[in-house]
C-alpha cells in the first residue's frame, strides 16, 4: 500500500468541506502549511489552492514572493510578537489571532492599498494563560478595532481548549460572533475548525476553516 498523496488529500478534504457547507453559505478554507517547505504551498497553488496559513514570520516571509504563486492570499494564525506586526502586514491579508491592545496599537496607522483584515481571537477556555483575548473585553476591543484606520475587522477566531468538547466550544465562539455582528454586519466571519473539528465548526457556522495536516500530512518540527 502506497501513502496517500498531497493532491489526494487534497482533494479529499475539500470534497468533503464542499459537501458538508450548507447551499448559500460562503467558506473559505484556508491550508496551513506552517512548517512545509514552499514546494507544498506550490503544488497546491497548481491544484487551485489560493489561501494559505501560516504562523511564522521568519518561515512566511521567505514563502510570499515565491514568483510561482503570484495571487496567493496569505493569512497569519499564529501568535504574533508586536514587534513583528507590521512586517507581517506587509504580506498577509489577513491577522487571524489579533489577541490584544499592544498588537492593535502596532497595527495602527498601516499605509496599504487594501484594509488588513483582522479576527480578534477570542479565548474559548476558562484558563486566563491560554491566548485570546479575555471575552468580557470583546465589546470594547472590537469597538476599537472597528475604528482603526486601515484595519478591516472580519470577525472573530477561536481554538478550542485542550480536552474541550470542540461544539461547545464553537457554540461559545458563535455567541462572540453575534455579539461583534451587533456592532457591524460586515464583521459577520468565524475562522474556527482545525483538521479534527472542521466539521463541528462548519455546523456551526465557521466561514474561514483552517486546516493543516489532514492536507499537508505530519508537520516537520
Ligand atoms: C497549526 C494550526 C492550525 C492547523 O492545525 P491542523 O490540526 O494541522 O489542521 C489551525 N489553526 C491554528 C491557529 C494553528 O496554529
Amino acid at each position: 500500500m502506497s501513502e496517500s498523496t498531497l493532491q489526494e488529500r487534497y482533494r479529499e478534504v475539500m470534497g468533503r468541506v464542499a459537501e458538508l457547507t450548507p447551499p448559500g453559505h460562503e467558506v473559505t478554507t484556508v491550508v496551513v502549511t506552517k512548517f512545509h517547505p514552499v514546494e507544498v504551498n506550490r503544488e497546491l497553488y497548481e491544484l487551485g489552492q489560493r489561501d494559505f496559513g501560516e504562523s511564522r514570520h521568519q518561515e512566511a516571509r521567505l514563502k510570499v514572493d515565491d514568483p510561482a504563486m503570484p495571487d496567493a492570499v496569505w493569512h497569519f494564525i499564529g501568535q504574533l510578537q508586536s514587534n513583528k506586526a507590521r512586517q507581517v502586514a506587509r504580506y498577509a491579508s489577513y491577522i487571524h489571532s489579533l489577541d490584544r491592545s499592544s498588537l492593535l496599537k502596532a497595527l495602527t496607522g498601516l499605509d496599504r492599498p487594501e484594509p488588513l483584515g483582522v479576527f480578534i481571537e477570542v479565548n474559548l477556555t476558562d484558563d486566563p494563560g491560554r491566548g485570546g483575548l479575555d471575552p468580557a473585553a470583546l465589546e470594547g476591543f472590537a469597538e476599537r478595532v472597528l475604528a482603526t484606520d486601515g484595519l478591516r475587522l472580519m470577525g472573530v477566531m477561536g481554538v478550542p481548549g485542550v480536552g474541550d468538547d470542540p461544539a461547545r466550544a464553537f457554540e461559545r465562539l458563535r455567541g462572540y460572533s453575534e455579539l461583534v455582528t451587533r456592532l457591524d454586519a460586515r464583521s459577520r466571519y468565524i475562522s474556527a475548525g482545525m483538521s479534527q473539528d472542521w466539521p463541528q465548526a462548519l455546523a456551526m457556522g465557521a466561514t474561514h476553516l483552517r486546516i493543516g495536516t489532514s492536507i499537508t500530512g505530519k508537520r516537520a518540527y
